[in-house]
């Protein structure tokens, strides 16, 4: 079973935000209540979505081109905004969010693209370190975090390359390592390894569940239908903006 939430009555404005909510005490760290976009030229891209993601999950969202992943990965990072109902990132409803709290909140989502989106003319060290200046966080910080996640990506020996002298798994520790600077509650990887060859997918998504083990929540989407069967984590289906499944233990094929 996937976790649900435990509802509260109608009208009790402590819903969703008292603790413990979930199975075993964990906290939400994302929940997705009743979901609708649509895009203005009326397309629905998510339609009724329910989604609770507790700290610590690793979450695989898998489905067709077209099915709504993005979408949803947007609305975590308030890229969109729902149409209908409500994204609840770390107890933090988006739609209600002043403005000035909008960069503080974002920080708690660390994204690895598929195509790395690494500055070329910078250092690996320079890449993961600008994520940290464009914040103003005060130099004496930048250098130790820099060092402390370059080595938990296994790059520290490459932090003085530019991303043309690396490979494409180095480049995407990079992207990881910079999602990770900001210790963020979740990371969402939007097809990480689509752009890797199948060995360097594998130490990507190894990575990505060592980052797990540390406890930092995972939700990635993905058309890996190897690695999904493989690992028997939570999977999350969507089709036509619909989730269609939601299991642990579950393969990229719905069983049955
Ligand atoms: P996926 O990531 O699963 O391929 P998307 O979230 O990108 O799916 O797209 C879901 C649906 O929403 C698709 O039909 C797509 O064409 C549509 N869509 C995505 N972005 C926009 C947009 N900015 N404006 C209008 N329609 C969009």
């Amino acid at each position: 079973m996937a976790p649900t939430l435990r509802r509260r009555p109608a009208g009790d404005p402590s819903e969703f935000a008292a603790a413990p909510l979930l199975e075993g005490g964990r906290q939400p760290v994302l929940i997705l209540d009743d979901v609708t976009k649509t895009y203005p030229n009326g397309r629905d891209a998510l339609k009724d979505v329910d989604l609770v993601v507790p700290e610590g999950d690793f979450v695989f969202l898998v489905g067709p081109s077209g099915a709504g992943k993005t979408t949803l990965l947007r609305l975590l990072i308030r890229d969109e905004l729902a149409t209908q109902g409500r994204v609840i990132l770390d107890g933090e409803d988006l739609a209600k969010l002043p403005r000035r709290r909008v960069p503080q909140v974002r920080r708690k989502v660390g994204i690895v693209f598929q195509d790395f989106k690494l500055l070329p003319s910078k250092t690996v060290a320079e890449n993961v370190a600008f994520a940290l200046e464009v914040t103003g966080t005060p130099r004496s910080r930048i250098r130790p975090a820099v060092e402390r996640v370059l080595a938990l990506v296994g790059l520290s020996a490459q932090s003085e390359q530019t991303p043309r002298q690396l490979s494409g798994g180095e480049q995407q520790r990079t992207a990881i390592a910079r999602a990770l600077v900001h210790d963020p509650r979740i990371v969402i990887a939007d097809e990480p390894t689509g752009n890797l060859d199948p060995m360097i997918s594998w130490e990507i998504i190894q990575l990505l569940l060592r980052i797990n083990e540390l406890g930092v929540t995972v939700l990635m989407a993905t058309h890996d239908a190897d690695v999904v069967t493989a690992l028997r984590k939570r999977v999350v289906g969507l089709e036509e903006g619909r989730v269609i499944r939601d299991e642990l233990g579950g393969g990229y094929h719905r069983a049955g």
